[in-house]
Protein backbone atom coordinates (compact mmCIF):
# COMPACT_ATOMS: atom_id res chain seq x y z
CA UNK A 1 0.00 0.00 0.00
CA UNK A 2 1.54 3.72 -0.57
CA UNK A 3 0.17 6.22 1.45
CA UNK A 4 0.99 9.53 0.88
CA UNK A 5 2.97 11.20 3.66
CA UNK A 6 3.35 14.11 5.43
CA UNK A 7 0.47 16.57 3.70
CA UNK A 8 0.79 19.61 5.14
CA UNK A 9 -2.23 20.18 7.53
CA UNK A 10 -4.95 22.33 5.56
CA UNK A 11 -8.16 24.21 7.02
CA UNK A 12 -11.08 20.89 8.36
CA UNK A 13 -13.31 20.53 5.09
CA UNK A 14 -15.43 18.17 4.64
CA UNK A 15 -13.92 17.17 1.49
CA UNK A 16 -10.53 16.84 2.51
CA UNK A 17 -7.61 13.83 2.51
CA UNK A 18 -9.15 10.52 4.47
CA UNK A 19 -5.81 9.69 6.23
CA UNK A 20 -2.93 12.16 6.70
CA UNK A 21 0.31 9.92 7.49
CA UNK A 22 3.55 11.01 8.19
CA UNK A 23 6.12 9.72 6.02
CA UNK A 24 7.48 7.63 8.44
CA UNK A 25 4.10 5.92 8.91
CA UNK A 26 3.30 5.53 5.58
CA UNK A 27 6.34 3.36 5.15
CA UNK A 28 5.69 1.28 7.91
CA UNK A 29 2.24 0.97 6.78
CA UNK A 30 3.65 -0.77 3.11
CA UNK A 31 6.54 -2.53 4.75
CA UNK A 32 4.00 -4.20 6.66
CA UNK A 33 1.36 -5.05 3.67
CA UNK A 34 4.98 -5.83 1.49
CA UNK A 35 6.08 -8.30 4.44
CA UNK A 36 2.11 -9.77 4.38
CA UNK A 37 2.52 -10.07 0.60
CA UNK A 38 5.79 -11.98 0.91
CA UNK A 39 4.10 -14.35 3.30
CA UNK A 40 0.71 -14.97 1.00
CA UNK A 41 3.70 -15.41 -2.15
CA UNK A 42 5.55 -17.98 -0.22
CA UNK A 43 2.91 -19.71 1.08
CA UNK A 44 0.73 -20.17 -2.25
CA UNK A 45 4.17 -20.53 -4.61
CA UNK A 46 5.91 -23.22 -2.59
CA UNK A 47 2.96 -25.19 -1.32
CA UNK A 48 1.29 -25.23 -4.38
CA UNK A 49 3.95 -25.90 -7.13
CA UNK A 50 7.30 -26.44 -5.19
CA UNK A 51 8.43 -23.60 -7.47
CA UNK A 52 9.10 -20.29 -6.68
CA UNK A 53 5.94 -18.19 -6.85
CA UNK A 54 5.48 -14.87 -8.61
CA UNK A 55 6.73 -12.08 -6.39
CA UNK A 56 4.15 -9.50 -5.75
CA UNK A 57 6.53 -7.46 -2.97
CA UNK A 58 8.52 -6.29 -5.64
CA UNK A 59 5.39 -4.31 -7.07
CA UNK A 60 5.41 -2.93 -3.59
CA UNK A 61 9.26 -2.24 -4.24
CA UNK A 62 8.73 -0.45 -7.15
CA UNK A 63 6.00 1.82 -5.79
CA UNK A 64 7.48 2.78 -2.45
CA UNK A 65 10.66 3.56 -4.52
CA UNK A 66 9.00 5.91 -6.75
CA UNK A 67 7.19 7.57 -4.17
CA UNK A 68 10.12 7.84 -1.01
CA UNK A 69 13.26 6.88 -3.27
CA UNK A 70 15.84 6.25 -1.09
CA UNK A 71 13.94 6.63 2.09
CA UNK A 72 12.56 3.69 1.09
CA UNK A 73 15.34 1.47 1.40
CA UNK A 74 15.34 0.27 4.95
CA UNK A 75 11.42 -0.60 4.47
CA UNK A 76 11.96 -2.72 1.84
CA UNK A 77 14.94 -4.50 3.12
CA UNK A 78 12.92 -4.83 6.34
CA UNK A 79 10.29 -6.10 5.45
CA UNK A 80 12.40 -8.99 3.21
CA UNK A 81 14.03 -9.88 5.89
CA UNK A 82 11.22 -9.94 8.38
CA UNK A 83 9.51 -12.84 6.58
CA UNK A 84 13.29 -14.97 6.90
CA UNK A 85 13.56 -13.46 10.42
CA UNK A 86 10.17 -14.76 11.76
CA UNK A 87 9.52 -18.16 9.80
CA UNK A 88 12.97 -19.60 8.81
CA UNK A 89 14.97 -18.58 11.75
CA UNK A 90 18.59 -19.84 9.36
CA UNK A 91 20.66 -18.30 7.39
CA UNK A 92 19.41 -15.06 8.36
CA UNK A 93 23.04 -13.14 7.08
CA UNK A 94 22.30 -14.65 3.85
CA UNK A 95 18.29 -13.14 3.60
CA UNK A 96 19.92 -9.89 4.92
CA UNK A 97 21.98 -9.54 2.22
CA UNK A 98 19.00 -10.96 -0.70
CA UNK A 99 17.09 -8.35 0.96
CA UNK A 100 19.08 -5.91 1.21
CA UNK A 101 20.22 -6.44 -2.20
CA UNK A 102 15.78 -6.35 -3.33
CA UNK A 103 15.62 -2.89 -1.62
CA UNK A 104 18.76 -1.42 -2.90
CA UNK A 105 17.87 -2.64 -6.58
CA UNK A 106 14.54 -0.49 -5.96
CA UNK A 107 15.22 2.29 -5.28
CA UNK A 108 18.50 2.36 -7.82
CA UNK A 109 15.77 1.30 -10.83
CA UNK A 110 13.81 4.11 -9.68
CA UNK A 111 16.58 6.76 -9.33
CA UNK A 112 17.43 5.27 -12.63
CA UNK A 113 13.31 6.06 -13.84
CA UNK A 114 13.43 9.09 -12.84
CA UNK A 115 16.68 10.26 -14.25
CA UNK A 116 14.81 9.57 -17.34
CA UNK A 117 11.86 11.81 -16.17
CA UNK A 118 9.66 8.89 -15.32
CA UNK A 119 6.47 10.75 -13.58
CA UNK A 120 5.23 9.41 -10.37
CA UNK A 121 1.76 8.68 -12.22
CA UNK A 122 3.41 6.88 -15.22
CA UNK A 123 -0.48 4.82 -16.03
CA UNK A 124 -1.95 7.23 -18.48
CA UNK A 125 0.80 8.03 -20.87
CA UNK A 126 2.25 5.30 -23.06
CA UNK A 127 5.64 7.26 -22.14
CA UNK A 128 4.99 6.61 -18.38
CA UNK A 129 4.21 3.29 -19.15
CA UNK A 130 7.59 2.17 -20.80
CA UNK A 131 9.68 3.79 -18.55
CA UNK A 132 7.93 2.30 -15.66
CA UNK A 133 7.82 -1.57 -17.31
CA UNK A 134 11.16 -0.98 -19.38
CA UNK A 135 13.81 1.32 -17.34
CA UNK A 136 12.31 1.25 -13.53
CA UNK A 137 10.94 -2.71 -13.63
CA UNK A 138 13.75 -4.42 -16.12
CA UNK A 139 16.76 -2.56 -14.44
CA UNK A 140 15.44 -3.53 -10.98
CA UNK A 141 14.91 -6.92 -11.61
CA UNK A 142 18.29 -7.28 -13.74
CA UNK A 143 19.76 -5.48 -10.37
CA UNK A 144 18.01 -7.60 -7.75
CA UNK A 145 19.02 -11.14 -9.95
CA UNK A 146 22.93 -9.97 -10.44
CA UNK A 147 23.17 -8.63 -6.84
CA UNK A 148 20.98 -12.32 -5.13
CA UNK A 149 23.56 -14.69 -7.68
CA UNK A 150 26.53 -13.30 -6.30
CA UNK A 151 25.10 -13.22 -2.55
CA UNK A 152 24.31 -16.99 -3.61
CA UNK A 153 27.35 -17.56 -5.59
CA UNK A 154 29.22 -16.16 -2.29
CA UNK A 155 26.82 -18.25 0.03
CA UNK A 156 26.46 -21.52 -1.26
CA UNK A 157 29.17 -21.90 -4.34
CA UNK A 158 26.66 -23.00 -6.54
CA UNK A 159 28.18 -24.28 -10.32
CA UNK A 160 27.71 -20.74 -13.14
CA UNK A 161 24.46 -23.24 -14.89
CA UNK A 162 22.61 -23.29 -11.62
CA UNK A 163 23.82 -19.71 -10.82
CA UNK A 164 22.69 -18.55 -14.21
CA UNK A 165 18.66 -20.60 -13.38
CA UNK A 166 18.82 -18.68 -10.44
CA UNK A 167 19.34 -15.51 -11.72
CA UNK A 168 17.31 -15.87 -14.97
CA UNK A 169 14.14 -16.97 -11.80
CA UNK A 170 14.47 -14.25 -9.96
CA UNK A 171 14.34 -11.88 -12.82
CA UNK A 172 11.32 -13.33 -14.01
CA UNK A 173 10.01 -13.47 -10.76
CA UNK A 174 10.73 -9.96 -9.72
CA UNK A 175 10.16 -7.97 -13.48
CA UNK A 176 6.46 -9.88 -13.30
CA UNK A 177 5.32 -9.20 -9.97
CA UNK A 178 6.50 -5.39 -10.26
CA UNK A 179 4.77 -5.48 -13.78
CA UNK A 180 1.95 -6.85 -12.06
CA UNK A 181 1.21 -5.13 -9.06
CA UNK A 182 2.93 -2.20 -8.77
CA UNK A 183 0.55 0.01 -11.54
CA UNK A 184 -2.52 -1.23 -9.22
CA UNK A 185 -0.65 -0.32 -5.88
CA UNK A 186 0.26 3.35 -8.10
CA UNK A 187 -2.70 3.70 -9.26
CA UNK A 188 -5.03 3.20 -5.93
CA UNK A 189 -2.80 4.29 -3.30
CA UNK A 190 -0.04 6.28 -5.48
CA UNK A 191 -2.07 9.27 -5.41
CA UNK A 192 -3.14 8.92 -1.94
CA UNK A 193 -2.67 13.14 -1.98
CA UNK A 194 -5.53 13.65 -3.98
CA UNK A 195 -7.08 10.74 -2.59
CA UNK A 196 -10.89 12.51 -1.13
CA UNK A 197 -13.70 11.34 0.91
CA UNK A 198 -15.41 10.63 -2.60
CA UNK A 199 -12.41 8.47 -3.60
CA UNK A 200 -13.16 5.40 -1.98
CA UNK A 201 -17.19 5.15 -2.85
CA UNK A 202 -16.23 6.49 -6.64
CA UNK A 203 -13.49 3.22 -6.60
CA UNK A 204 -16.57 1.07 -4.95
CA UNK A 205 -18.96 2.29 -7.72
CA UNK A 206 -16.46 1.78 -10.28
CA UNK A 207 -15.27 -1.40 -9.54
CA UNK A 208 -18.08 -3.47 -8.37
CA UNK A 209 -19.49 -4.76 -11.52
CA UNK A 210 -16.28 -5.49 -13.56
CA UNK A 211 -15.28 -7.21 -10.26
CA UNK A 212 -18.69 -9.51 -10.22
CA UNK A 213 -17.80 -10.21 -14.15
CA UNK A 214 -14.37 -10.90 -13.37
CA UNK A 215 -15.20 -13.21 -10.59
CA UNK A 216 -17.76 -15.24 -12.50
CA UNK A 217 -15.08 -15.63 -15.29
CA UNK A 218 -12.44 -16.98 -12.98
CA UNK A 219 -14.59 -19.28 -10.80
CA UNK A 220 -16.42 -20.52 -14.64
CA UNK A 221 -13.11 -20.72 -16.23
CA UNK A 222 -12.07 -22.80 -13.08
CA UNK A 223 -14.35 -25.27 -13.45
CA UNK A 224 -14.09 -25.63 -16.96
CA UNK A 225 -10.46 -26.28 -16.77
CA UNK A 226 -11.47 -29.21 -14.89
CA UNK A 227 -14.11 -31.06 -17.79
CA UNK A 228 -11.40 -29.31 -20.74
CA UNK A 229 -9.97 -31.92 -22.65
CA UNK A 230 -6.17 -33.65 -21.68
CA UNK A 231 -3.49 -30.84 -21.93
CA UNK A 232 -5.94 -28.61 -22.68
CA UNK A 233 -6.51 -27.37 -18.82
CA UNK A 234 -2.61 -26.78 -18.58
CA UNK A 235 -2.85 -23.63 -21.45
CA UNK A 236 -2.59 -20.62 -19.21
CA UNK A 237 -6.13 -19.04 -18.48
CA UNK A 238 -4.42 -15.89 -18.72
CA UNK A 239 -4.95 -16.50 -22.55
CA UNK A 240 -8.50 -16.89 -22.22
CA UNK A 241 -8.95 -14.14 -19.95
CA UNK A 242 -7.56 -11.78 -22.31
CA UNK A 243 -10.72 -10.18 -23.63
CA UNK A 244 -11.58 -9.34 -20.01
CA UNK A 245 -8.55 -7.79 -19.64
CA UNK A 246 -8.52 -5.72 -22.98
CA UNK A 247 -12.59 -4.79 -21.51
CA UNK A 248 -11.06 -3.75 -18.09
CA UNK A 249 -8.15 -1.86 -20.05
CA UNK A 250 -10.57 -0.19 -22.10
CA UNK A 251 -12.15 1.36 -18.94
CA UNK A 252 -11.89 5.49 -18.39
CA UNK A 253 -11.42 4.70 -14.23
CA UNK A 254 -7.80 3.97 -14.03
CA UNK A 255 -7.67 2.78 -10.09
CA UNK A 256 -10.58 0.22 -10.31
CA UNK A 257 -9.01 -1.29 -14.01
CA UNK A 258 -5.55 -1.55 -12.79
CA UNK A 259 -6.49 -3.20 -9.48
CA UNK A 260 -9.04 -5.80 -11.46
CA UNK A 261 -6.74 -6.02 -14.09
CA UNK A 262 -3.76 -7.38 -11.45
CA UNK A 263 -6.37 -9.78 -9.33
CA UNK A 264 -7.76 -11.16 -13.35
CA UNK A 265 -3.91 -11.73 -14.18
CA UNK A 266 -2.98 -13.04 -10.47
CA UNK A 267 -5.76 -15.07 -10.43
CA UNK A 268 -5.72 -16.86 -13.90
CA UNK A 269 -2.30 -17.22 -13.09
CA UNK A 270 -2.97 -19.50 -10.36
CA UNK A 271 -5.68 -20.59 -11.77
CA UNK A 272 -3.27 -21.88 -14.95
CA UNK A 273 -0.97 -23.43 -12.13
CA UNK A 274 -3.67 -25.42 -9.98
CA UNK A 275 -5.29 -26.70 -13.07
CA UNK A 276 -1.07 -27.89 -14.41
CA UNK A 277 -0.62 -29.49 -10.71
CA UNK A 278 2.54 -29.61 -10.07
CA UNK A 279 4.05 -27.74 -13.18
CA UNK A 280 7.63 -27.61 -13.91
CA UNK A 281 10.00 -24.88 -13.23
CA UNK A 282 9.42 -23.62 -17.19
CA UNK A 283 6.45 -24.09 -17.50
CA UNK A 284 5.93 -21.78 -14.24
CA UNK A 285 8.15 -19.36 -15.67
CA UNK A 286 6.44 -19.91 -19.32
CA UNK A 287 3.20 -18.73 -17.62
CA UNK A 288 4.80 -15.79 -15.66
CA UNK A 289 5.40 -14.50 -18.93
CA UNK A 290 1.95 -15.43 -20.45
CA UNK A 291 0.84 -13.13 -17.17
CA UNK A 292 3.54 -10.49 -18.04
CA UNK A 293 2.45 -10.00 -22.18
CA UNK A 294 -1.38 -9.74 -20.95
CA UNK A 295 -0.48 -7.20 -18.39
CA UNK A 296 2.24 -4.98 -20.53
CA UNK A 297 -0.89 -4.89 -23.66
CA UNK A 298 -3.61 -3.96 -21.13
CA UNK A 299 -1.57 -1.29 -19.81
CA UNK A 300 -0.51 0.11 -23.34
CA UNK A 301 -4.18 -0.44 -24.61
CA UNK A 302 -5.13 1.63 -21.10
CA UNK A 303 -2.80 4.80 -21.67
CA UNK A 304 -3.15 4.68 -25.12
CA UNK A 305 -6.82 5.56 -24.85
CA UNK A 306 -6.47 7.66 -22.10
CA UNK A 307 -4.32 9.72 -24.17
CA UNK A 308 -6.50 9.65 -26.98
CA UNK A 309 -9.67 10.65 -24.64
CA UNK A 310 -7.20 13.73 -23.10
CA UNK A 311 -6.35 14.98 -26.74
CA UNK A 312 -10.05 14.72 -27.83
CA UNK A 313 -11.50 15.91 -24.34
CA UNK A 314 -8.48 18.99 -25.23
CA UNK A 315 -9.61 19.33 -28.26
CA UNK A 316 -13.42 19.71 -27.38
CA UNK A 317 -12.59 22.64 -25.09
CA UNK A 318 -10.32 24.41 -27.38
CA UNK A 319 -13.03 23.86 -29.72
CA UNK A 320 -15.88 25.08 -27.27
CA UNK A 321 -13.48 27.94 -25.96
CA UNK A 322 -12.81 29.33 -29.52
CA UNK A 323 -16.55 28.96 -30.08
CA UNK A 324 -16.99 31.06 -26.90
CA UNK A 325 -14.69 33.62 -28.03
CA UNK A 326 -16.35 33.74 -31.58
CA UNK A 327 -19.63 34.49 -29.93
CA UNK A 328 -18.04 37.19 -27.33
CA UNK A 329 -16.27 38.79 -29.83
CA UNK A 330 -19.64 38.91 -32.43
CA UNK A 331 -21.43 40.58 -29.69
CA UNK A 332 -18.69 43.01 -29.09
CA UNK A 333 -19.06 43.88 -32.82
CA UNK A 334 -22.44 44.21 -32.57
CA UNK A 335 -22.22 46.61 -29.56
CA UNK A 336 -19.63 48.36 -31.14
CA UNK A 337 -21.82 48.26 -34.67
CA UNK A 338 -24.47 49.72 -32.53
CA UNK A 339 -22.41 52.38 -31.11
CA UNK A 340 -21.48 53.12 -34.39
CA UNK A 341 -24.77 53.78 -35.92
CA UNK A 342 -25.78 55.91 -32.69
CA UNK A 343 -22.38 58.01 -32.86
CA UNK A 344 -23.59 58.41 -36.43
CA UNK A 345 -26.70 59.14 -36.25
CA UNK A 346 -25.89 61.98 -33.39
CA UNK A 347 -23.43 63.38 -35.98
CA UNK A 348 -25.73 63.42 -38.46
CA UNK A 349 -28.45 65.04 -36.47
CA UNK A 350 -25.57 67.59 -35.47
CA UNK A 351 -24.42 68.42 -38.81
CA UNK A 352 -28.25 69.34 -40.05
CA UNK A 353 -29.70 70.82 -37.02
CA UNK A 354 -29.10 73.96 -35.11
CA UNK A 355 -27.45 73.47 -31.92
CA UNK A 356 -29.46 76.93 -29.91
CA UNK A 357 -33.25 76.49 -31.72
CA UNK A 358 -32.95 72.66 -32.38
CA UNK A 359 -34.20 73.70 -36.15
CA UNK A 360 -32.87 72.45 -39.17
CA UNK A 361 -29.62 74.51 -40.00
CA UNK A 362 -28.47 75.68 -43.21
CA UNK A 363 -26.92 72.82 -45.01
CA UNK A 364 -30.42 70.78 -43.88
CA UNK A 365 -32.49 73.44 -45.54
CA UNK A 366 -30.81 73.95 -48.54
CA UNK A 367 -30.76 69.70 -49.31
CA UNK A 368 -34.69 69.34 -48.05
CA UNK A 369 -35.44 72.61 -50.79
CA UNK A 370 -33.60 70.60 -53.49
CA UNK A 371 -35.27 67.73 -53.44
CA UNK A 372 -38.37 69.76 -53.44
CA UNK A 373 -37.68 71.39 -56.25
CA UNK A 374 -37.16 68.29 -58.22
CA UNK A 375 -40.47 67.28 -56.95
CA UNK A 376 -42.39 70.52 -57.63
CA UNK A 377 -40.80 70.41 -61.52
CA UNK A 378 -41.91 66.82 -61.70
CA UNK A 379 -45.27 67.41 -60.19
CA UNK A 380 -45.40 70.93 -61.53
CA UNK A 381 -46.59 72.07 -58.56
CA UNK A 382 -46.04 75.27 -56.37
CA UNK A 383 -43.43 75.79 -53.94
CA UNK A 384 -42.55 79.30 -51.71
CA UNK A 385 -40.26 80.22 -49.59
CA UNK A 386 -40.38 82.77 -46.98
CA UNK A 387 -37.71 84.43 -45.37
CA UNK A 388 -37.57 86.45 -41.91
CA UNK A 389 -35.57 88.65 -39.92
CA UNK A 390 -36.12 89.95 -36.50
CA UNK A 391 -35.85 93.93 -36.51
CA UNK A 392 -33.17 95.66 -34.55
CA UNK A 393 -32.52 92.60 -32.45
CA UNK A 394 -29.30 94.16 -32.01
CA UNK A 395 -30.57 96.53 -29.73
CA UNK A 396 -32.19 93.36 -27.76
CA UNK A 397 -28.98 92.15 -27.59
CA UNK A 398 -27.18 95.73 -26.06
CA UNK A 399 -29.98 96.22 -23.69
CA UNK A 400 -31.10 93.06 -22.06
CA UNK A 401 -27.92 90.65 -23.24
CA UNK A 402 -26.99 88.12 -25.52
CA UNK A 403 -28.81 85.18 -23.22
CA UNK A 404 -32.02 87.52 -23.33
CA UNK A 405 -31.43 87.30 -27.35
CA UNK A 406 -30.82 83.85 -27.39
CA UNK A 407 -34.22 83.16 -25.52
CA UNK A 408 -36.10 85.46 -28.18
CA UNK A 409 -34.22 83.13 -30.66
CA UNK A 410 -35.56 80.01 -29.42
CA UNK A 411 -38.84 81.38 -28.56
CA UNK A 412 -39.81 82.45 -31.96
CA UNK A 413 -38.25 79.23 -33.56
CA UNK A 414 -40.90 77.56 -31.14
CA UNK A 415 -43.37 79.84 -33.09
CA UNK A 416 -42.35 78.96 -36.34
CA UNK A 417 -41.99 75.37 -35.87
CA UNK A 418 -45.78 75.34 -34.18
CA UNK A 419 -47.20 77.81 -36.76
CA UNK A 420 -46.29 75.49 -39.92
CA UNK A 421 -47.70 71.86 -41.16
CA UNK A 422 -46.35 69.44 -39.73
CA UNK A 423 -44.53 67.02 -42.10
CA UNK A 424 -45.36 69.14 -44.57
CA UNK A 425 -43.30 72.44 -43.99
CA UNK A 426 -39.68 73.00 -42.96
CA UNK A 427 -38.65 75.90 -40.98
CA UNK A 428 -34.92 76.52 -40.71
CA UNK A 429 -32.18 78.95 -39.19
CA UNK A 430 -29.98 80.32 -41.94
CA UNK A 431 -27.77 82.30 -39.19
CA UNK A 432 -27.75 84.74 -36.85
CA UNK A 433 -31.81 85.93 -36.07
CA UNK A 434 -32.51 84.86 -39.58
CA UNK A 435 -34.88 81.99 -40.32
CA UNK A 436 -36.76 80.51 -43.30
CA UNK A 437 -39.87 78.78 -44.19
CA UNK A 438 -39.85 75.97 -47.15
CA UNK A 439 -43.96 75.49 -48.11
CA UNK A 440 -44.50 72.91 -50.87
CA UNK A 441 -47.45 72.88 -52.41
CA UNK A 442 -48.05 76.50 -51.87
CA UNK A 443 -48.87 79.48 -54.05
CA UNK A 444 -46.98 82.91 -53.67
CA UNK A 445 -50.70 84.50 -53.00
CA UNK A 446 -50.88 81.50 -49.65
CA UNK A 447 -47.48 81.90 -48.67
CA UNK A 448 -48.31 86.03 -48.24
CA UNK A 449 -50.55 85.06 -46.36
CA UNK A 450 -48.40 82.84 -44.23
CA UNK A 451 -46.11 85.51 -43.77
CA UNK A 452 -48.22 87.99 -43.09
CA UNK A 453 -50.03 85.71 -39.86
CA UNK A 454 -46.50 84.98 -38.79
CA UNK A 455 -45.74 89.03 -38.38
CA UNK A 456 -48.71 89.38 -36.61
CA UNK A 457 -48.49 86.79 -33.88
CA UNK A 458 -44.52 87.46 -33.54
CA UNK A 459 -46.13 91.57 -33.07
CA UNK A 460 -48.40 89.74 -30.16
CA UNK A 461 -46.00 87.69 -28.71
CA UNK A 462 -44.01 88.59 -25.28
CA UNK A 463 -41.41 86.98 -23.76
CA UNK A 464 -40.41 87.19 -20.45
CA UNK A 465 -37.17 87.17 -19.40
CA UNK A 466 -35.34 87.69 -16.05
CA UNK A 467 -38.59 90.10 -15.03
CA UNK A 468 -38.20 91.86 -18.11
CA UNK A 469 -40.82 91.50 -21.01
CA UNK A 470 -39.27 91.40 -24.43
CA UNK A 471 -41.23 92.57 -27.74
CA UNK A 472 -39.85 91.95 -31.15
CA UNK A 473 -41.07 92.34 -34.64
CA UNK A 474 -39.91 90.85 -37.76
CA UNK A 475 -39.66 91.50 -41.39
CA UNK A 476 -40.17 88.94 -43.80
CA UNK A 477 -39.29 88.29 -47.70
CA UNK A 478 -42.02 85.96 -49.82
CA UNK A 479 -40.83 84.24 -53.36
CA UNK A 480 -42.21 81.27 -55.15
CA UNK A 481 -40.43 79.03 -57.02
CA UNK A 482 -41.16 79.34 -60.66
CA UNK A 483 -39.99 77.78 -63.74
CA UNK A 484 -37.80 80.60 -64.86
CA UNK A 485 -35.56 79.86 -61.69
CA UNK A 486 -32.19 77.65 -61.50
CA UNK A 487 -32.23 76.63 -58.31
CA UNK A 488 -33.56 77.03 -54.59
CA UNK A 489 -30.26 79.90 -54.18
CA UNK A 490 -32.44 81.76 -56.71
CA UNK A 491 -35.69 81.28 -54.97
CA UNK A 492 -33.88 82.40 -51.74
CA UNK A 493 -32.53 85.58 -53.69
CA UNK A 494 -35.69 86.59 -54.52
CA UNK A 495 -37.02 86.06 -50.76
CA UNK A 496 -34.05 87.90 -49.86
CA UNK A 497 -34.98 90.79 -52.08
CA UNK A 498 -38.51 90.95 -50.68
CA UNK A 499 -37.12 91.01 -46.55
CA UNK A 500 -34.77 93.83 -48.08
CA UNK A 501 -38.00 95.74 -49.25
CA UNK A 502 -39.57 95.00 -46.13
CA UNK A 503 -36.92 96.50 -44.20
CA UNK A 504 -36.74 99.30 -46.59
CA UNK A 505 -40.25 99.98 -46.08
CA UNK A 506 -39.78 100.37 -42.26
CA UNK A 507 -39.61 96.64 -41.26
CA UNK A 508 -42.30 94.70 -39.54
CA UNK A 509 -44.06 93.86 -42.71
CA UNK A 510 -43.83 91.43 -45.39
CA UNK A 511 -42.24 91.91 -48.56
CA UNK A 512 -42.57 89.63 -51.96
CA UNK A 513 -40.69 89.53 -54.83
CA UNK A 514 -41.83 86.81 -57.37
CA UNK A 515 -38.74 87.76 -59.88
CA UNK A 516 -35.48 89.83 -59.50
CA UNK A 517 -36.67 92.66 -61.68
CA UNK A 518 -40.91 92.74 -60.73
CA UNK A 519 -41.44 92.66 -56.82
CA UNK A 520 -44.76 91.77 -56.17
CA UNK A 521 -47.22 94.13 -53.83
CA UNK A 522 -47.99 92.57 -50.51
CA UNK A 523 -49.99 93.99 -47.68
CA UNK A 524 -47.99 95.16 -44.82
P1 LIG B 1 -32.25 94.82 -38.70
O1 LIG B 1 -33.58 95.23 -38.32
O2 LIG B 1 -31.64 95.68 -39.75
O3 LIG B 1 -32.13 93.39 -39.03
O4 LIG B 1 -31.36 95.10 -37.40
P2 LIG B 1 -30.57 94.07 -36.59
O5 LIG B 1 -30.12 94.70 -35.35
O6 LIG B 1 -31.32 92.85 -36.46
O7 LIG B 1 -29.31 93.94 -37.48
P3 LIG B 1 -28.49 92.69 -37.91
O8 LIG B 1 -29.36 91.70 -38.61
O9 LIG B 1 -27.31 93.20 -38.71
O10 LIG B 1 -27.95 92.16 -36.57
C1 LIG B 1 -28.08 90.84 -36.21
C2 LIG B 1 -27.59 90.71 -34.81
O11 LIG B 1 -27.98 89.46 -34.30
C3 LIG B 1 -26.10 90.77 -34.72
C4 LIG B 1 -25.76 89.78 -33.65
O12 LIG B 1 -25.27 90.39 -32.50
C5 LIG B 1 -27.06 89.16 -33.32
N1 LIG B 1 -26.97 87.74 -33.31
C6 LIG B 1 -26.62 86.94 -34.36
N2 LIG B 1 -26.65 85.64 -33.93
C7 LIG B 1 -27.01 85.62 -32.63
C8 LIG B 1 -27.23 84.62 -31.66
O13 LIG B 1 -27.08 83.43 -31.90
N3 LIG B 1 -27.63 85.02 -30.43
C9 LIG B 1 -27.80 86.31 -30.10
N4 LIG B 1 -28.22 86.65 -28.87
N5 LIG B 1 -27.59 87.28 -30.99
C10 LIG B 1 -27.22 86.95 -32.23
MG1 LIG C 1 -29.99 90.03 -39.78
MG1 LIG D 1 -32.25 91.85 -37.92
Amino acid sequence: MIVEASVPPRSPSPRGPLLRVSRWQAMTVQGICMWLTIIASFAVGFVSNGVVAIWPAAGFGVAMAIYYGAWSLPFIAGASFAYTFAFQGEHLVFYLFTGTGNALACVLGAALYRRMGGPKNPLKTVDGLVKLVVVLAFSMSVIAASLGVIVIFFAYQLPAEQLMQVGWRWFFSDFTGAVLVAPALLAVFGSWRRVRRSFWPSLLTQTWQPMLICAVSLVLLSVATGYMPDGLGQYPTVLLTMPLCVWLALRSHTPSSMLLLAVTVIGSLTLTLSATGDASESAFLAVQLYGLVAMCTSLVLHASTAERKRALSALDSERQSLEQAVKDRTAELRQQVKANKQANAKLALLATTDSLTGLANRRAFMDTARREIARCRRHRSSLSVVMLDIDFFKKINDRHGHAAGDAVLVSLAAALRHGVRDGIDLVARLGGEEFVCLLPDTTVEQAIEFAGRVRESVEKMSLEHEGETLKITVSLGVSSFSPGMESIEDALQMADNGLYQAKQNGRNQVGCCQKAADPVEAPA
